[in-house]
């Protein structure tokens, strides 16, 4: 069986990157989509792979995302729906406020798009059987919200019990520790419990993590280039399938860009864009002379 290999952006613009800090958000500007989106769209045209770009529909009402999203789609890339306004908190809205973050997320995309959307992406990794529940009944075919990272949990789980001790709050939500205990390969998900094998009729792609790191943007930032490659190298050996995950102000930086420099809290930020671009392209072209690269929408 042919392996695979697929990459995600998550395209979270500047906002809720202040507000999962506990930041004023009145100082966010567009450049996710402006600046850190034609990066990735080149950087992965260098490199000749196709992406998914999880993207939130409220953006599209900054004048030019809609615009630069139809571009996205014209490149040959996968549009997916990273909800309406991207509420950390999802899983814990009303039934009725949930049903609408998931489906008119996704109906909104697809009119902007002129193009199907199938995968969702639920903001923060968590989900649950009821959101589930609403990604199905809302036409999608496949999800990627799994992300069975134990360091990632933890030090989630750390910064913001941290925050609460400051007194700041973070929008952010812990979820379930099962998802520690979710499959690492792609799997049909559970309709009761979404981390495990089952019958629901919805594909899962979890997050990859090999050797304790999770092959995301961010990590790769950290560990540099010959530790990146590491953890690369691992997941090649052991996976059929691997979700890699990046998020378009991974291509941003804070002296590059003359971003606020309270987003230093954002600690990736500080790293100069060419470094980070450097240690991207030469996983994605370590990878893709190893195993082709797939849009999700396009497997069975
Ligand atoms: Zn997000």
């Amino acid at each position: 069986m042919t392996r695979t290999a697929s990459v995600g952006v998550d395209v979270d613009s500047l906002r809720h990157y202040y507000r999962i800090h506990g930041l004023d958000e009145g100082s966010a500007t567009n450049a996710a989509w402006a600046v850190g989106v034609p990066r990735f769209v080149e950087l992965f045209g260098e490199v000749g792979v196709p992406a998914t770009f999880y993207c939130i529909a409220e953006d599209l009402e900054v004048p030019g995302n809609a615009a630069r999203l139809r571009a996205l789609v014209d490149a040959g890339h996968e549009i997916g729906n990273h909800t309406w306004h991207h509420r950390y908190d999802l899983t814990r809205l009303s039934p009725a406020e949930r049903r609408a973050e998931v489906a008119c997320g996704r109906a909104r995309l697809e009119d902007a798009a002129g193009a199907p959307v199938v995968g969702f992406r639920s903001p923060g990794y968590n989900t649950d059987a009821a959101l589930q529940a609403d990604v199905i009944a809302a036409g999608h075919t496949y999800d990627s919200s799994v992300f069975p990272c134990a360091p990632y949990y933890l030090a989630k789980a750390g910064v913001m019990g941290a925050m609460r001790l400051a007194g700041r709050r973070s929008q952010s939500v812990l979820g379930t520790p099962r998802v520690l205990a979710a499959p690492r390969d792609p799997y049909d998900a559970d309709g009761d419990e979404p981390h495990r094998r089952g019958p629901s009729g919805l594909r899962q792609y979890p997050v990859s993590v090999a050797a304790g790191v999770p092959l995301i943007g961010t990590a790769f930032t950290a560990l540099g280039r010959a530790g990146s490659l590491a953890a690369v190298a691992a997941g090649h050996a052991l996976r059929r399938h691997l979700t890699l995950e990046f998020h378009a102000v991974d291509l941003l930086g804070l002296r590059d860009d003359g971003l606020d420099p309270a987003l230093a809290v954002q600690p990736d930020l500080k790293a100069p864009v060419a470094r980070k671009r450097r240690v991207f392209r030469h996983l994605l072209s370590w990878l893709a002379r190893r195993r082709a690269f797939v849009r999700l929408d396009s497997l069975p």
